[in-house]
């Protein structure tokens, strides 16, 4: 048995999402500026269900679950692909994984060995890998 999640095309209904909004409330600049705060009000709910997994009002306790905070997280996936789908000047999902390619290829990039540590002082944070800056005495200037 595959252990593999099979492949969903998710952009479809998104499209159809994109579609049921574009004929009732039309696309104009202040129904894109809508879909774009609609992304910032799914994000305060993510915030919300988050914040009641962990009781930290005393006068609300426990109010949510780690679900609950999955269920905001795929309110706040869906809100920002149909804002994607409704501002993109091209393919969506070509946008999407060149985006993810980038962010793929820059966190890559953080495994990398950091150049040769020679010439540092023994206490500059570059040496003990904290930073990618040399913090040597000398004003750090390699
Ligand atoms: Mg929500």
């Amino acid at each position: 048995m595959s252990t593999q999640t099979p492949q969903r095309d998710p952009w479809a209904p998104i499209v159809r999402l994109v579609g049921w909004l574009d004929r009732r409330n039309g696309r104009d600049q202040q129904e894109i500026s809508m879909r774009l705060l609609k992304l910032v009000e799914e994000a305060g709910e993510v915030a919300q269900a988050y914040i009641g997994t962990v009781g930290q009002n005393p006068r609300k306790g426990v109010t949510h679950t780690r679900e609950d905070v999955a269920d905001e997280l795929c309110d706040v996936i869906i809100t920002a692909m149909v804002a994607l789908v409704s501002i993109a000047e091209g393919n969506p999902d070509d946008i999407l994984a060149a985006k993810l390619a980038k962010v793929e290829k820059r966190a890559a990039r953080t495994e990398e060995p950091f150049p040769p540590r020679g010439g540092h002082d023994a206490t500059c944070a570059y040496v003990s890998g904290m930073t990618s800056r040399c913090t040597c005495s000398d004003g750090g200037a390699r």
